[in-house]
């Protein structure tokens, strides 16, 4: 079958690749993609939240699978626009209807969703321009430090955490009455912190049965020892080796099942990917957040992991039949290290060649690319997360080093990595 993946960064080609593996793919497309994933498929340049565009070549390529890689189109409902076109009934769409994706449009919505459901989160309330009086007496209310939260969409930047009730105070405001974040923090949800270890566990639903895919840890901040600014990820590791089976259990019974009879009785159409981000405190697990997509890097070490057919699953999705989905987890562990153009998270330079991608033939490492393009045959970096090398073994610590070690090969000008990603767990 030919297949659409919808994105630029690793997760796409991750994505693409493990597509690629399966005998059942024929044609795969990327839109707009990468230097990587030019390699196994094809790439066409479009604008993704042009749906009609997206339309015309599903239409022209005989497409019968969209993968919709980030977030923006299917908060924008780009499921909902493909369901409504008779002429398009039979393409197979991974991605949840507007209705599923508001769980990540909106985390007021998310939090109800939670609360509804009888889902274990920190305690919160949400305000308003109009009720920024209320806001401030709330955080009177809490202890120290006060987590904000844009309502929107604000591009893994919406949320702050405050040590001081007179700078929370002054940020609630900003963000409420000076729009910080734009109109994503037209509403803003203020809650409890919640003081543990962070996971994501990821599921693949049909909005009724689910199957429970690998679980990884992310390592969010620019320097070593998770300090300075954010970043969309600088490595990732999996399985989380704290999240043993007692804790994963915990997780299917408190909070997995809610979930997906939650969509079921809300009677959400969705079919694709929960990312369920968590906080274990205590060994309990609480949810952060839900994302109605894969997360980027845990995709690098996530999905290679599944030695299952991914077209099958993802068929199985798409067609309400996951309760025959059985997954075959590979118990290698998987990690992934980031390498950025420096200067990331802020100002960077693209353009710089990229070397050495060729000398590295370990067949237990994964080349994936990021920010990459090809021009003129060469390799060049195309955006601030550049490549993330994943490798595999069945020690943790074989697998990091074997990440470390294919790095030293490649090169580009102001190349940027954490040298610490899994050493906390190790
Ligand atoms: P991203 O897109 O980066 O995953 P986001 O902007 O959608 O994040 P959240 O995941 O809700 O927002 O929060 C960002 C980070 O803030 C979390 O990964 C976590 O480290 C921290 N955080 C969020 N809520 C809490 C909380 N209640 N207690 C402690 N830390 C929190």
């Amino acid at each position: 079958m030919n297949i659409l993946v919808l994105g630029s960064g690793g997760r796409e080609h991750t994505i693409a690749h493990q597509l690629h593996l399966s005998p059942q793919s024929n044609q795969i497309f990327v839109a707009p993609g990468n230097a990587g994933t030019q390699q196994i498929a094809t790439n066409v340049e479009v604008d993704l939240s042009n749906f009609e565009a997206i339309a015309d070549i599903i239409k022209r390529n005989n497409i019968k699978m969209l993968v919709v890689g980030p977030e923006a189109p299917l908060v924008d409902g780009i499921t909902d626009y493909f369901n409504a076109k008779p002429n398009y009934k039979d393409l197979m769409i991974i991605g949840p209807s507007k209705k599923g994706a508001e769980l990540e449009g909106s985390k007021k919505r998310a939090k109800e969703f939670m609360k509804s459901h009888g889902i274990p989160t920190a305690a919160y309330q949400s305000f308003t321009p109009e009720t920024l009086a209320q806001g401030f007496a709330f955080l009177e209310s809490l202890k120290p430090p006060y987590v904000l939260k844009a309502d929107g969409l604000a591009g893994g930047k919406g949320v702050l955490i405050l040590n001081n009730l007179e700078e929370a105070k002054q940020e609630l405001s900003n963000m409420l009455t000076n729009q910080k974040f734009g109109s994503a923090s037209q509403q803003v949800v203020i809650e409890e912190f919640l003081d543990g270890i962070e996971l994501s566990v990821f599921v693949l639903t049909d909005g009724k049965d689910y199957a429970i895919l690998p679980n990884a840890k992310d390592y969010k901040r620019i320097g070593e020892g998770d300090t300075g600014l954010n970043t969309g990820g600088m490595g990732a590791v999996s399985p989380v080796p704290f999240a043993d089976e007692v804790f994963m259990k915990k997780v299917e019974d408190k909070i997995i099942k809610p979930t997906i009879n939650g969509l079921a009785k809300e009677e959400i159409d969705y079919k694709g990917f929960v990312f369920i981000g968590l906080m274990k405190v205590e060994d309990e697990p609480y949810v952060i957040e839900y994302n109605v997509r894969m997360g980027d890097p845990e995709t690098e070490v996530v999905l290679p992991r599944i030695k299952t057919d991914l077209v099958d699953a993802l068929t199985k999705t798409a067609t309400s039949q996951i309760n025959s989905l059985h997954l075959n987890i590979d118990e290698q562990s998987a990690t992934t290290v980031m390498l950025v153009s420096g200067g990331y998270p802020e100002a960077y330079n693209k353009g710089e060649e990229i070397l050495g991608l060729e000398t590295i033939n370990d067949q237990d490492v994964f080349i994936c690319h990021a920010g990459t393009t090809q021009k003129n045959g060469k390799t060049l970096t195309n955006g601030g997360r550049v490549i993330a090398v994943t490798a595999f073994d069945l020690n943790f610590k074989n697998a990091l080093n074997k990440a470390y070690n294919s790095i030293d090969k490649i090169s580009f000008k102001n190349k940027y990595y954490r040298t610490d990603i899994g050493k906390d767990l190790a």
